[in-house]
């Protein structure tokens, strides 16, 4: 950290507290050069993401509302909690780190087939048929073509 007062790059931590339950991490610092005293502040950068729905209205990212999608898709099937919460870390990481701060429901939608693809094929035809609202059986047909070549590409190519 910069010394606020003569600008020399190298200090010394003299002392580390959290507070707000451990959300925010306070630091006494002190510089190595002129032994000028400054104190910073760290915390979870947390972007707001905003889901724009298929009828083009805007709501906040709900993260629970994800999870218990997928947990509906998931029922009575082979597939760990513990997995379904994988699944949706995995798609915030994803959308943090492109520093994106508004997504189409339908992109989420599509992260989350490719991703129930990989691991239940009865939970993503659930997840697909409530999430894409397929009109037909050929449509669909043709939608899981499509991811499953994806699929194929990626693993060849990772
Ligand atoms: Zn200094």
């Amino acid at each position: 950290m910069k010394c606020p007062r003569c600008g020399e790059d190298g200090d010394r931590v003299l002392e580390t507290r959290t507070s707000q339950a451990g959300s925010v991490v306070r630091r006494r610092r002190e510089c190595g050069k002129c032994h000028f005293r400054f104190t910073t502040y760290e915390t979870i950068v947390r972007m707001p993401l905003i889901v724009i729905k298929r009828d083009g209205t805007r709501e906040p990212y709900d993260r629970t509302k994800l999870l218990n999608g997928i947990a509906t898709a998931c029922r009575k099937r082979p597939v760990a909690g513990k997995k379904i919460e994988a699944i949706v870390n995995d798609i915030e990481d994803n959308i943090s780190d492109r520093y994106q701060t508004e997504i189409k429901s339908s992109d989420i939608g599509r992260m989350v087939l490719e991703r129930l693809l990989e691991i239940d094929e009865v939970s993503y035809v659930r997840f697909a048929s409530v999430y894409r609202k397929f009109t037909n059986i050929d449509k669909f047909a043709k939608e899981l073509k499509k991811i499953k070549k994806e699929r194929k590409w990626k693993k060849r190519y990772r």
